[in-house]
């Protein structure tokens, strides 16, 4: 027996198709004995031309043949994958996770964009390359082959067989097992079941492969194909970088400090917006409508406020971070007005430029503003959109 390495990215297009199920599917036909869970992985969610959550997989199988299971692989794929897209399909003996270049090459794909280069010491070096369409998707495969689970989550995926149907209690009995999270939205909505023309019935995210079984063994269909558990980079903020005001990049997901510097805005479509400034420069930050409740936190932030925000970076708008998540390190509970008289009680004027106030009826003067305490409905910590808006690989607060 020899051990595959098999890498797999998009065959799936915006009309259907998922590449886990393209996945799950070769698990099923070829006679491979997995020795470990097939690894679906995230790469960076801000590329323009993903399809829904830009994964990609990564599976290990113990074959008789390994050029033969990847001449089976490749034949299944043809049989599945969709016109337009750009599959890559990449084979080797050698685990590429013991390579020097593979945290590179994975960190690379999560945060950045992978270019041909980047690939190279992997396609380079086996002959079990396969692709279609532009060959985008080996970039892919060759990042997933990379990863080396270390902080990682569990994904339960059910695949349909006709329409979906899934009992609504049922949904509730799931996600109730201890260490299953992200199934329903905060009003109760199940999140894990998509509309998608995807062959995907739902998905069960989890800390562990026993908790997502436990939660399956719940759901209540009659629908099912098949399911199959993942090992995923998802709910690990992997496509976080450190960022500093004033040198954000496109296409980038970030964590940055600033103090707010103006009162939340909202627009029409009910997006909120704030400006958040820092040593170097100033960003807008911004809670899309799909954010739901998360964008009453923002409406509650005050100018002073210091955060540290997490979200994705677009250059339109003179540079925006679609927030993922907030944290609030302290606000600002101070408000200074004008003092008031001690003997009239009335609010002072000013003097005029750096003369201090004045009473305007008796003329007594003070120097500076008077400081009130403001109250604060917000608190301090962390805020999080809620599961429906969030990326797969965005961070759960459960998870820190
Ligand atoms: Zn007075």
């Amino acid at each position: 027996m020899e051990t595959l390495h098999l890498g797999l990215d998009d065959t799936d297009s915006p009309y259907g198709g998922c590449t886990t199920h393209a996945a799950w599917r070769i698990l099923r036909e070829l006679d491979c004995d997995p020795p470990e869970p097939p690894s679906l992985v995230r790469l960076n969610p801000t590329v323009p031309w993903k399809t829904r959550g830009n994964g990609a997989l990564a599976l290990r199988l113990r074959v008789e043949d390994a050029e033969g299971a990847f001449e089976e692989t490749v034949s299944v794929i043809e049989g599945l994958r969709r016109p337009g897209s750009d599959t890559g399909i990449v084979g080797c003996r050698e685990d590429p996770r013991d390579e020097e270049w593979a945290e590179g090459l994975y960190r690379k794909g999560v945060t950045s964009v992978l270019e041909r280069k980047d690939v190279a010491p992997l396609i380079g070096n086996t002959s079990m390359v396969e692709s279609f369409g532009g060959g985008r998707g080996l970039l892919g495969a060759s990042a997933a082959l990379a990863w080396s689970p270390g902080d990682s989550t569990y994904e339960l995926l059910a695949y349909r067989d006709g329409a979906r149907e899934v009992d609504d209690a049922s949904i509730r009995d799931a996600a109730a097992v201890k260490g299953v999270w992200d199934t329903l939205d905060p009003d109760g909505s199940p999140v894990c079941v998509p509309s998608t023309p995807c062959p995907v019935l739902l998905g069960l995210r989890g800390d562990s492969e026993e908790a997502v079984l436990e939660a399956w063994s719940r759901v209540k269909t009659d629908s099912v194909e098949g399911f199959c558990v993942f090992r995923t980079n998802q709910g690990t903020d992997d496509h976080v970088v450190n960022g500093s005001m004033g040198s954000l990049k496109p296409r980038r997901s970030y964590r940055v400090t600033g103090t707010v510097s103006g009162p939340p805005r909202t627009i029409e479509g009910g997006h909120v917006f704030f400006n958040l400034e820092g040593p170097g420069g100033a960003v807008d930050c911004a809670a899309y409508e799909p954010t739901k409740g998360f964008r009453d936190v923002v409406r509650g932030l005050r100018e002073g406020d210091r955060l540290t925000v997490y979200g994705s970076y677009r250059e339109s708008g003179g540079g925006t971070v679609n927030l993922e998540r907030l944290e609030v390190l302290s606000l600002n509970r101070s408000e200074l007005v004008n003092p008031t008289c001690p003997g009239c009680g009335r609010s002072m004027e000013s003097a005029g430029r750096n003369q201090g106030y004045r009473c305007r009826r008796c003329g007594t003067r003070a120097d500076s503003k008077t400081e009130l305490k403001v109250k604060r409905e917000l608190e301090e910590g962390f805020h999080e959109v809620p599961p429906s808006a969030r990326r797969h690989l965005s961070k759960p607060l459960r998870r820190f």
